[in-house]
């Protein structure tokens, strides 16, 4: 059966960024259609690590990072359900002289962009959180970073998108969209057309399609970091905490389970669905687990990962198209694009309303790719085979 569905505004992919595109859209009037592949909130906005940080981001992300902490303050409001958004801080821990020069660096550069961090010695640090290893030398405080639930987060717009009255199409998977005399023809799985005059483009690690679809291919590669969550623990993590080099990060939710991450799993050959690695390395990872030693006894009573698109420089790609009016992309959010979601959607919906958006997005261009898709890594991307994505994960 086919059916035929014309909007102003197509949206492939039902991440946080996307459906927050698709509620501010439609709140200023614009008829919206989103199409997810599986369900919304499925893909990385909704299995991530939860951490809600502008700490540790590369400089230029610091201004969107910034807008979009003032909306995660009120996103509980906006979205009419709790989110469970803890302001608990955001550590840093440095493992080593180098590491804490690394820091001290960080927190100068990163006050001219408005984010101050705390430095902290090996004393002040071991005094807060007195059950840390031993191996600790300092650390970098962002106070007014935090958590919150992810899987609470991704389905909350689309129920919001919903409730606003964009229309949204779950288990249709976009598979080809050419431009029109108009604007563009989006086919999809189960005979849908989509005729719109913009498309937005926020498929996440599948996102390539549309890009290379308008002759803008660029090497976006899987990142799947794993995660683990301990059974429920007095509490004790009171921080989100990362580590320079990002290779574990920790928080504990308030109900008492610990999650935390480290490494990265295995995805499946089109990227939609990944696995943590094998069960020993996940014992081999809590044991060495130095930094938290009062964890080595606990029981991981679930593991999981997901897939995330990665850009060669590990910041995303957010603007217009260089080669096609109305086309608008978001995504390579690189394993850090949680918390930027809710501005990423503003700034869409800015872009689309008034072909311009008052936050700094020249360094997100498209177009720094030009001409390097065809020296992407390559990556085997078949369910059980080693796949190597280049380690950048900091949470
Ligand atoms: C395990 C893990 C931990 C992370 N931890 C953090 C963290 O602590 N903090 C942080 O800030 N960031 C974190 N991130 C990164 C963050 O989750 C992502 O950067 C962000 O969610 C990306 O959002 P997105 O909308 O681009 O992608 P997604 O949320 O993946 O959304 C893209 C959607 O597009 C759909 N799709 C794909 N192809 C098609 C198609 N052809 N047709 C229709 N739909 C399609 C997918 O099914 C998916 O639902 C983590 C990521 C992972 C995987």
């Amino acid at each position: 059966m086919s059916e035929r569905i014309e909007v102003d505004v197509a949206i492939a992919g039902g991440g946080t960024a996307a459906l927050a595109a698709a509620v501010a859209l439609k709140r200023a009037g614009l008829s919206v259609a989103v199409i997810e592949k599986r369900v919304c909130g499925a893909g990385a906005s909704g299995v991530n690590f939860g951490g809600v940080r502008r700490q540790g981001r590369e400089l230029v992300e610091l201004p969107l990072a910034n807008r979009s902490r003032l909306l995660w303050e009120g996103l509980n409001e906006f979205l009419g359900e709790d989110v469970e958004f803890d302001v608990s801080g955001h550590i840093k821990l440095a493992r080593s002289d180098a590491d804490m020069a690394e820091l001290e660096r960080y927190a100068e550069a990163a006050r001219a962009y408005g984010l101050d961090l705390t430095l902290l010695g090996a004393n002040a640090v071991h005094a807060e959180l007195p059950w840390l290893g031993e191996k600790v030398v300092g650390a970098s405080l962002s106070p007014t970073d935090g958590q919150a639930n992810p899987r609470v987060v991704g389905p909350a717009f689309a129920r919001l998108a919903r409730r606003v009255g964009v229309i949204v199409r779950e288990h249709t998977t976009v598979v080809s969209a050419t431009t029109t005399g108009h604007g563009f023809e989006i086919e999809a799985s189960g005979g849908l057309t989509v005729t719109s005059r913009y498309l937005i483009n926020a498929s996440g690690a599948g996102s390539n399609l549309l890009a290379e679809a308008f002759g803008e291919p660029v090497p976006l590669t899987p990142l799947t970091p794993n995660m683990l969550v301990t059974e429920p623990l007095p509490y004790f993590v009171s921080r989100s905490i990362g580590v320079c080099g990002g290779d574990v990060y920790v928080r504990q939710i308030r109900r008492g389970n610990v999650i935390f991450g480290g490494g990265k799993g295995w995805f499946d050959a089109d990227h939609t669905f990944a696995r943590p690695v094998s069960e020993q390395s996940i014992d081999g990872m809590i044991r060495t687990l130095q930094l938290v030693p009062g964890l080595a006894e606990a029981r991981v009573i679930r593991t999981w990962s997901g897939v995330d698109g990665q850009m060669p420089d590990h910041i995303p790609v957010i603007g217009s198209s260089s080669t096609t009016p109305g086309l608008f992309h978001a995504f390579g959010f690189s394993g850090h694009g949680f918390q930027l979601g809710p501005v990423i959607g503003i700034i869409l919906s800015e872009l689309v309303l008034d072909g311009r958006t008052e936050s700094p997005i020249e360094p997100f261009s498209i177009t720094r790719f030009v001409g390097d898709a065809g020296e992407a890594p390559r990556f085997a991307g078949v369910t059980g085979e080693s796949a190597e994505p280049p380690a950048h994960v900091e949470h």
